[in-house]
């Protein structure tokens, strides 16, 4: 019986393992072909078994497996999640799943989805665990990119997706704020929902053209919003195709450009037009006369530049302000637009520099000057007129230069450069004028170029000196000297300053020479200061507005009477009324300062200009020079004697000394001394020597005093 129990229970247990070995095989089976790989961990979590799939999954054979800690193989990130699972599956039964990324032999990860059960003893406690390893990298992939998908989708653009029909299948909230239909308004619904009506079918039918050619399209659209509203979008439309090629969706994103299409307008806006006034600018301006260059050479017709310059802009800019100085500028603009037909062209070039360009004049010079005259005429008197500025009034004038263009002319630059010229010659002309071009002023413009180079060598050479005009009183003793300025060119001789002094003006040449006849004169003055029967004589020298204008000249003077050690009392500095006009206060300042320490003032040219009486009283000014033009004219001449007289009376009342310029007769000189002028300069007591004949004539004339210096 005992043996019997012995054998049924050998039996038993030999059926079970038998059983147990066969569910081994078994499973062994199942696991050696499993496309998972399947491992039995130790509690500790080694490895005991692992199946073959381990190899196809991760690259690893099973002997490098076994007895390592599967957590070794886990990415540093998700070894974290290993214990805790281990921990739950030993509290409680079940299966947890985990999902981490697992080293490869290859080094890189695969993202694994993981099954842990716990394999429990008969007291429940757990023996060993049973991982299964799954690679899902594609499947989340597929997932991540569902998601970016998703996300993208929501974009700042507005998407639609549509059938091949057109029939709106998606659409994404981009679309939706900027179309204003929602997605349940849109999906069902034909793309043309959107269509402004502003495209021509020829527009659609090249879209559509070049997407079935292509595959895409991408350009600006007109497009309608649900209330109403035309706007601007670009618009990127791509087909989707089938296997076969075959199209089976379009996609569309849009964005809204109403904003950058605004922005874009403002820059060319910018770009184009002068902002304080609105009108076209120098590039805009040049684009039209190229384009009228254009259409006169085909039509045969003139057109005509018109430069137009305000003749005292800074003075009121100075002495009004900037701000009223803008509200001129802004009312010259609507005069000049109200004086041409609508397609002339009124470009504001910058400063006070106007142009107006004519176009389809007649085919006939002349007839065509005779139109420009015209509307440059209209031009002079509409500008002339008050102007009202805020709560001031105030009066301008214009210079204007014309020249004409058409056929014979191809050159934009030279046309512009034509107009400037005349318009130059306007304000030589004595301003409020208008001129117009001719080739003589041409040939003039190579003399100047050739003179200007000339200039600028000279001065560095020091190809100038100074000539000197005797200054005599009333009883005919010599008082002093004007310096006036002489350049002894190489090939073309003495040279008097009224061929050079205007263009050493503009290319500030002035400057330099200035400051060598500064430094001449008053190196004389020390010179004759050393000779007693000379040492009382002045020295006069012309001093130019650019020479003024600049902001060290007060220390220029001071220093030059510093260095030469010339007496500063016998020093007279000749000015002119329109240099002191452009900044009077400036004016004022300097004048003063160089005053303090005994140099005098001159008022050169004085009663040709327009001699304003309330700054005369301000200024700093020791003798009022009278102009030659009243000298020569006065005696004969009833109107310029009354000048004369005015001069002279004005000057008493004022406590300026008056003289006398250009003196060339005895009738002159009696004229002047019988109405008080006391000073004399003029060929009648001496033409403008050189300095030796001038000393020698000196030591003739000392020996000579009686008969005066004549
Ligand atoms: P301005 O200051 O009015 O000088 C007087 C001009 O009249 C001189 O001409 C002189 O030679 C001339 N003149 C003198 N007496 C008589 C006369 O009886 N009859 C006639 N018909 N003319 C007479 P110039 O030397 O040719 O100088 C012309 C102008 O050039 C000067 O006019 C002055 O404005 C300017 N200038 C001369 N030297 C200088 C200088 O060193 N610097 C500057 N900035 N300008 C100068
Ligand atoms: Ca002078
Ligand atoms: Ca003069």
């Amino acid at each position: 019986m005992k043996m019997a129990l012995a054998i049924d229970a050998f039996s038993e247990r030999e059926l079970f393992e038998t059983k147990l070995k066969e569910s081994e095989a078994r499973y062994r089976l199942l696991a050696d072909h499993s496309s998972d790989m399947i491992a039995v961990l130790d509690v500790e979590g080694r490895y005991l078994y692992v199946s073959p799939a381990s190899f196809s999954l991760f690259g690893q054979i099973q002997e490098e497996l076994l007895g390592r800690l599967a957590t070794d193989f886990a990415h540093p990130d998700d070894v974290a999640l290993f214990p805790a699972s281990i921990r739950e599956t030993q509290a409680e039964p079940g299966v947890r799943t985990i999902t981490f990324r697992r080293l490869r032999k290859d080094g890189q990860y695969s993202w694994v989805e993981s099954k842990i059960q716990g394999v429990r003893d008969a007291d429940n406690n757990v023996i060993q665990i049973i991982l299964t390893a799954r690679d899902i990298s594609e499947r989340r992939q597929a997932e991540e990119d569902r998601r970016v998908a998703a996300i993208a989708f929501e974009t700042q653009e507005g998407l639609i997706i549509s059938a091949a029909d057109g029939t709106i299948l998606r659409v994404n909230q981009a679309f939706s704020k900027i179309t204003g239909y929602s997605a349940a308004e849109a999906v069902g619904r034909k793309t043309n929902l959107l269509k402004s009506g502003r495209h021509d079918p020829v527009f659609y039918a090249a879209m559509w053209e070049a997407i079935a050619r292509t595959g895409t399209w991408h350009g600006e659209v007109w497009n309608r919003r649900k209330n109403g509203d035309v706007y601007p979008e670009w618009l990127t439309i791509t087909a989707v195709k089938g296997p076969a090629g075959e199209v089976t969706h379009y996609v569309g994103a849009f964005a809204d450009i109403t904003q950058r299409k605004a922005t874009e307008d403002a820059i060319e806006h910018l770009a184009f037009y002068d902002p304080l006034t609105r009108l076209p600018n120098r590039r805009l301006l040049q684009d039209r006369l190229q384009q009228a260059l254009a259409t006169s050479v085909r039509t045969k017709r003139e057109g005509a530049l018109l430069f137009i310059d305000l003749d005292n802009f800074k003075t009121i800019n100075d002495t009004l302000g900037h701000d009223q100085g803008d509200l001129l500028l802004q009312q010259v603009a609507l005069r000049l637009i109200a004086c041409v037909r609508e397609a002339d062209t009124v470009a504001r070039l910058g400063g006070d520099e106007f142009v107006v360009m004519l176009e389809d004049l007649s085919e006939n010079r002349n007839d065509a000057a005779a139109q420009a005259k015209v509307v440059g005429e209209k031009i002079l008197a509409a500008l002339h007129n008050p102007y009202k500025l805020g709560s001031s009034e105030c009066e301008s004038s214009s210079s204007i230069g014309v020249t004409l263009f058409g056929d014979h002319h191809q050159n934009m630059d030279e046309i512009l450069k034509q107009a400037d010229l005349a318009m130059y010659r306007s304000k030589a002309g004595g301003r409020n004028a208008m001129y117009f071009f001719n080739p003589e002023m041409q040939l003039a413009i190579a003399a100047r170029a050739t003179l200007e180079a000339d200039l600028r060598k000279a001065v560095r050479d020091g190809e100038f000196i100074l000539h000197y005009q005797p200054q005599v009183d009333n009883s005919g003793l010599l008082t002093g000297a004007e310096a006036l300025l002489r350049w002894q060119h190489s090939e073309r001789g003495v040279m008097f300053p009224d061929r050079f002094i205007s263009l050493a003006e503009e290319t500030g040449l002035i400057v330099p020479l200035g400051r060598r006849v500064l430094e001449t004169a008053c190196g004389q003055l020390a010179a004759w200061a050393r000779r007693q029967e000379i040492a009382h004589l002045t020295l006069a020298i012309n001093v130019s507005a650019g020479q003024f204008r600049q902001a060290d000249f007060v220390e220029q003077i001071l220093a030059t009477l510093d260095s030469t050690g010339a007496d500063p009392r016998k020093l007279t500095l000749e000015l002119t009324e329109s240099m002191l006009l452009d900044d009077i206060e400036d004016a004022i300042a300097k004048m003063s300062a160089i005053k303090t320490v005994g140099v005098s003032f001159s008022l050169d040219d004085f009663g040709t200009g327009y001699s304003s009486l309330t700054y005369l009283k301000n200024l700093p000014l020791s003798q009022l020079k009278m102009d030659r033009s009243l000298v020569s004219n006065a005696p004969s001449d009833p109107n310029a004697a009354a000048i004369a007289k005015t001069i002279v009376f004005l000057a008493q009342s004022l406590g300026l000394a008056v003289i006398a310029e250009g003196v060339e007769t005895e009738v002159q000189r009696e004229f002047l001394e019988s109405i008080g002028c006391r000073g004399y300069q003029g060929y009648l007591f001496g033409r403008p020597l050189p300095l030796e004949v001038f000393e020698d004539s000196l030591s003739q004339k000392s020996s000579s005093r009686s008969t005066g210096f004549k």
